[in-house]
């Protein structure tokens, strides 16, 4: 079963107006024609329609780093996947460490999440990973399989619009990365729970990515492994130089 390497770059809340405009041609320059990978970029939700006018024409991905659970309503400052798809989104990264763990979303919030942006036809990126202490517990699996619930809302239809980010906590913006039999082992978990939740076709089909520390270093190893899909980089994809790089370090199938 082939599955299409996805390397995605998320910005978090850097760059400018200008900055994230010149990445965003540098990125559909270093994609150039490439079908054989999908090349993501999630930029600041004021970033994005410049980001989009950048892409244009390009085969690159526009996604948006969160999005609020409701269509509309009173939600003072909060953004809605079919705002998003609105205006030109593509996907969403939902449940990203940083809002777990600096924002205190829940898992049932990040389900919610996951459903009304599948329903305004976003494509939809759930990170999971443990923290440093829950690994030292040898909890990570146990994490990983309650994190993963929030894909139950998933329907038929909708499973060739879910990825999963596999991103320890502890490798996050730390320098410290899993080793590639570590992510190996996570990701294999991660594909038989999801198989439990949505069926061994689309676990075998759904692009499982590692995020944690990946730079052009050690990019090749991860994704050489048979569970790793792809990437999702942090500070490495702020500079083309990087990112190109690890780009160029997706198998091609
Ligand atoms: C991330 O923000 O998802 C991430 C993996 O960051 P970094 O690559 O900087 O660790």
């Amino acid at each position: 079963m082939s599955r299409k390497p996805v390397i995605a770059g998320n910005w978090k809340m850097h760059l400018t107006k200008r900055k994230a405009s010149s990445l965003a041609r540098a990125v559909a320059a270093a994609q150039g024609s490439v079908e054989s990978r999908r090349s993501v970029v999630f930029p600041s939700f004021v970033h994005l329609d410049h980001v989009r006018r950048n892409l244009r024409n390009s085969n690159v991905v526009l996604g948006a780093q969160n999005c609020w659970c409701k269509k509309e309503g009173a939600f003072t400052g909060e953004v809605s996947p079919y705002m998003l798809r609105d205006m030109g989104v593509q996907m969403v990264l939902i449940g990203h460490s940083e809002r777990r763990h600096v924002l205190g979303e829940s898992d049932a919030l990040i389900s919610d999440k996951v459903k009304v942006a599948l329903k305004a036809k976003l494509e939809v990126m759930l990170c999971i990973g443990e923290t440093r202490e829950e690994r030292e517990a040898s909890l990570t699996f146990e994490v990983l399989a309650r994190q993963l619930k929030a894909l139950k809302v998933v329907k038929p239809a909708q499973t060739d619009r879910v990825s999963v980010a596999y991103e320890p906590v502890w490798a996050i913006g730390t320098g410290l990365t899993a080793t590639p039999q570590m992510a190996q082992q996570a990701h294999a978990e991660t594909r038989r729970l999801v198989a439990q939740l949505l069926g061994e076709e689309t676990a075998a089909l759904i692009p499982i990515l590692y995020g944690g520390s990946v730079n052009p270093g050690n990019a090749a190893e991860l994704l050489s492994q048979p569970d790793v899909d792809g990437a999702l980089v942090g500070g490495a994809s702020l500079k083309i130089e990087d990112f190109e790089p690890i780009l160029a370090a997706a198998p091609t199938a």
